[in-house]
């Protein structure tokens, strides 16, 4: 490896305008797709080398699909762009005044910035469970916690010891979004049909997943219809739903509840919150909330050259006062839109504000079970909601390659019950038992 010092960002002078994107997601995507590489110079500088299709990440960390099926290299996305520059590098502050970026390599100039930097897990200032929690927000978080279960399930096959397997076998996901809630119905599907064919020996009527959240509904974003047949999805499947309910500390061992209660469990998932990824440099009231306000040509407030968009910009207007949802659709939709304005502003248009198409949202609990609202206040359940959501998701996830990979995953799955990928990769241990820890540890030594 070489050190920074030896390292340059290289990046090739221009005459036409340099757009700096900071991401390689959604929206910074999106945006580079649609900005004419003969009138634009674009500059991609992101800490992940690939665009992550996050919504199916759920499926790698139990065990469904590839880690690889669910991601793109950046590089291959833009590989017949000609001034398209990639560099796989962190953003660690603005200078608006000297219009640079600064990366831990050197700085960039830019004409026009895009800050598209989404958003990273909330812990609320907790600082224990941010270190003993597991987040699922990257592909190595989905990896790991795959690691984790099913080393928790191997361990839980090897104890006598009642209590201990019941604190391994105990799941605890914090936060009943989305994210919780697809998680919560796949791993009850594994309990169900995988896990009982993997580990003859063990009841796994012993395993308990709970699902917990703070409002007094699963799925709060959704319409209560949909929370209403997701609560009762998950009940069917055996999930432990536990509304109003605030976890308040987590040692790796216990989780313990501001009510009192506590659950002994070595996994408590953190899907509770997310804050946006702003970084340092731009006036602190550009800020609300941990996300950048914008105004609707997604123009960073107080500037004409620094944009942010997707789930890092607050756009407020008379439908969403409080901006829009923090998933995909939105974040899709401004970076093509802003790429439409760079493009009108070269040729001395009139810059066109954004306007947000709600498509509807949808959630999947398990086989069969899903729910959606549709625009215009109509909720679809069951197995049309299953569907679409199979199909959307194909849809939107990015490379033929992965579209065949995930989809032959799926048939096989839907036919045979099972989950190719049980693999334990990383030698994670969350347990002080030294005996357990070396155990994992004569499992993988050369
Ligand atoms: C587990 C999970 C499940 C989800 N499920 C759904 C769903 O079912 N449907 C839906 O519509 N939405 C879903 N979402 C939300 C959706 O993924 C986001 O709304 C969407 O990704 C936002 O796009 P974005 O471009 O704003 O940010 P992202 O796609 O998150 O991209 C952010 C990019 O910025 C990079 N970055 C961040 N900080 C820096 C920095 N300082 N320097 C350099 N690079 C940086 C990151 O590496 C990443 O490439 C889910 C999200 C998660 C985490």
């Amino acid at each position: 490896m070489l050190q920074l010092e030896q390292l340059t960002l290289n990046i090739p002078d221009t005459t036409k305008p340099r757009v700096v994107i900071i991401g390689g997601g959604f929206g910074a995507v999106n945006l580079t797709k649609n900005l004419p590489d003969e009138q634009f110079q674009v500059v991609m500088l992101s800490k992940q080398n690939y665009h992550g299709f996050w919504p199916l990440l759920y499926q790698v960390a139990t065990a469904g699909l590839e880690p690889e099926s669910i991601a793109e290299p950046i590089r291959k996305l833009f590989d017949d762009h000609k001034d398209f520059h990639f560099r796989f590098t962190r953003v660690n502050s603005i200078n608006p005044a000297a219009k640079t970026v600064s990366t831990v390599i050197g700085d960039v100039p830019y004409d026009y910035l895009v800050i598209a930097t989404g958003t990273k897990s909330n812990y609320f200032g907790n600082e224990q469970i941010k270190q003993n929690a597991f987040g699922l927000k990257h592909l190595s978080d989905a990896i790991n916690l795959r690691s984790q279960l099913l080393q928790s399930f191997e361990q839980a096959n090897l104890t006598k010891n009642p209590e201990a397997r019941r604190s391994l076998l105990n799941i605890v996901i914090a936060g009943a979004g989305p994210t919780g809630v697809e998680l919560a119905g796949s791993l009850a599907e594994m309990r169900q049909h995988v896990l009982p064919r993997d580990y003859p020996g063990m009841d796994f009527r012993e395993m308990n997943i709970y699902l917990v959240d703070g409002l007094d509904r699963v799925l709060p974003p959704m319409s209560p219809e949909s929370s209403r047949h997701t609560h009762g999805y998950l009940e069917k499947l055996g999930v432990i739903i536990k509304l109003n309910k605030f976890v308040e500390s987590y040692d790796g061992q216990t989780v313990k509840f501001k009510d009192g209660e506590e659950i002994r469990s070595q996994t408590l998932v953190w899907a509770a919150g997310v804050a946006g990824a702003t970084i340092e440099g731009l006036p602190a009231e550009t800020v609300e909330r941990g996300r950048y306000l914008v105004n609707t040509f997604n123009q960073v407030q107080g500037f004409t050259d620094v944009f942010a968009i997707g789930d890092v910009a607050v756009m407020k207007s008379e439908k969403w006062p409080k901006g829009h949802p923090q998933v995909a659709q939105p974040a899709i939709q401004q970076g093509v839109h802003l790429a439409k304005n760079l493009v009108r502003k070269l040729r001395g248009d009139e810059w066109k504000p954004f306007s947000y198409f709600d498509k509807g949202s949808l959630a999947i609990v398990g086989r069969a079970r899903a729910v959606a609202d549709l625009p215009g206040k109509k909720s679809l359940s069951g197995f049309i909601a299953w569907v679409a959501w199979l199909f959307v998701h194909i849809y939107y996830l990015v490379g033929f390659r992965n579209k065949l990979i995930v989809m032959a995953n799926w048939v096989y799955r839907f036919f045979t019950y099972q989950r190719g990928t049980r693999i334990i990769i990383q030698p994670y241990v969350n347990s002080e038992d030294k005996a357990a820890q070396e155990y994992v540890r004569l499992q993988t030594v050369d």
